[in-house]
Parts: structure tokens; sequence; C-alpha cells
């Protein structure tokens, strides 16, 4: 598990997250080739898988848009909290390819990290992912599943990691 930069109980007052105004939206997480075996091995009901690996999306029973098949809408939980995807874990930060460098970024639509860019808790914490995700357990991890590295748009870069002519 990574540890977390936003703190619960700011999330849980926010709807930023698990909500999307697509149903094929680059933002629905996307899943580790275990994550999906786990998913499939728990035979969690009502979670589907879109063929690029992503969860696929639900209707949003409340109002217009969609949300993640695994939020409760009531609580404004997730329903597999303690199995969420590594997506769901690292953001608001995400792992970005561009120009073949892997980047981490961060995502600036998140209301806490407006608030806490410029801090030295911000810095702190992107040294610590950047560390973890530099690990050989991890750059593993990122090497056998390259469809968690996307082309984001319209996310701050944080640093570079050193991960890129392992995966390329
Ligand atoms: S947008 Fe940021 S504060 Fe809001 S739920 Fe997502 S991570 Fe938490
Ligand atoms: S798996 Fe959980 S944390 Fe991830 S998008 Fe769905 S509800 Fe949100």
């Amino acid at each position: 598990m990574i540890k977390q930069f936003v703190p619960q109980e700011f999330c849980l007052s926010c709807q930023g997250c698990c909500r999307f105004t697509q149903v094929n939206s680059v933002w629905s997480p996307c899943l580790l080739d275990q994550e999906i075996q786990d998913l499939l091995d728990r035979k969690i009901g009502q979670v589907y898988i879109s063929a690029d690996r992503r969860l696929l999306p639900i209707a949003n029973p409340d109002k217009n848009g969609f949300i993640c098949p695994c939020l409760e809408l009531e609580s404004n939980k997730c329903k597999i909290y303690s199995l969420r995807p590594f997506e769901c874990q690292l953001y608001p930060f995400l792992i970005n390819l561009r120009d073949k460098k892997v980047l981490l970024t961060v995502d600036l639509n998140c209301p806490y990290i407006r608030e806490n860019i410029n801090n030295s808790k911000f810095k702190e914490y992107s040294e610590y992912l950047a560390e973890f995700l530099n690990s050989p357990a991890q750059l593993k991890i990122l090497k056998e599943n390259p469809q968690i590295l996307q082309a984001y748009e319209d996310v701050k870069e944080v640093l570079e990691l050193n991960i890129d002519n392992e995966i390329k």
C-alpha cells in the first residue's frame, strides 16, 4: 500500500474522485494484471473491466455522468478500499509517459493539491513516492504492466522517474 498524501477526511468531503463525465474516461483507473485477477478471483459483483484494462464506469443513478462501480454513493467511500487499484492509491499523483520520459505528475484539479503544492510536506511526499516507485519491486510491476504508463494531459510534472531506460 502506498502512503497517502491527502487526508481521508478531506477526500470524504470532496466529490472530485471516482466520478467521470464519460463512460470511456481516461481517468477511470487502469488496472495491473494482478489486480484484474484479484477482482475476478473475489467475484466482486457488478464490476466490469474494459478491453483496455480499466474499471468500466457505470451510469450515475443520482445525476448525469458516470461513477466507478466500486463507489458507494451514500457514504462516498470505496467499496474495495483495501483492494483498490494502484492508480487509485497513487492519485492525485499519476505516472505519465511523455516524450519517452516517465514522469511523476500531479493533478491540479485536486483541491488538496492546489492548497499544498508549495509546502514542504508536498516536497517530502514527492521524494517518498519517487523512492517507492524506483524500488526494484515497483519497477518490475511497471515493466510488466505498460498499460499503467498513460499520457495524461493537463497535469503538472513533479519529477522525472529513473525508470525510463528500464522500460523502453
Ligand atoms: S480530488 Fe483530491 S481531495 Fe478530492 S477526493 Fe480526489 S484525491 Fe481527495
Ligand atoms: S476503485 Fe475505489 S478509489 Fe478507485 S475509482 Fe473506484 S471507488 Fe474510487
